[in-house]
């Protein structure tokens, strides 16, 4: 995808419809930043904002990622290719988000870890020493929460009975008993408790 003619496109549609950045912002409920960063081709809009971009602009979603208006003939296969490369767009998303859990684990690990062996091993005031266990379990409770989120909705999960994929409740992750990143989790196709792997791809 190119990001700088996707960029220009918006801006050049966004003009035909005699709208400011601003007023493009304030109909999309973003900043104007945003829209700026689009159309300097910094970065592309947000899924989840792209179909009321669309219609605003009088565009499809496939002149959107192609930066041009397409042919209706060219549309299917077109479309094909856009959502092929969003699905590698949010695989590799999802990759990145995988390894950020793993150093926040670490960080999280280590600085309760380090906290409860200072509290424990050094000459201090009581309170000192409740304080400090205190902070590392607040590191840990937080560190852990936001780790537990990353893992729920990068990729998805996939049950080893039915080999269906899908993305577990938080409440379900949280608490699954399990093994690195593999959980004993019950299957909500075929109901059946199995160890489920996380996996990035849906095919
Ligand atoms: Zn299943």
């Amino acid at each position: 995808m190119d990001q700088i003619k996707i960029g220009k496109f918006i801006q050049e549609k966004r003009k035909e419809q005699k709208l400011t950045q601003s007023d493009l912002a304030e109909k999309l409920n973003i900043t104007d930043r945003a829209v700026s960063k689009w159309e300097n081709g910094k970065c592309l809009p947000d899924v989840s904002i792209m179909h009321n971009l669309c219609v605003i602009l009088k565009i499809t979603i496939n002149d959107l990622f192609s930066g041009e208006i397409i042919d209706m003939k060219d549309n299917e296969k077109k479309l094909e290719e856009h959502l092929l490369e969003m699905t590698k767009l949010k695989e590799e998303k999802d990759k990145q988000l995988l390894r950020l859990e793993t150093i926040i684990g670490l960080i999280v690990t280590i600085s309760f870890l380090t906290l409860i062996f200072v509290s424990s091993f050094i000459e201090m005031d009581a309170w000192i020493r409740i304080l400090l266990i205190s902070i590392g379990f607040i590191i840990f409770v937080i560190g852990v929460g936001y780790a537990i989120g990353i893992e729920q909705t990068a990729g998805y999960y996939e049950c080893q009975k039915c080999h269906y994929k899908y993305i577990p409740t938080y409440q379900s992750v949280l608490w699954a008993m399990h093994i690195n990143r593999t959980r004993y989790m019950k299957c909500p196709k075929c109901n059946k408790r199995s160890w489920q792997k996380k996996i990035i791809s849906r095919k």
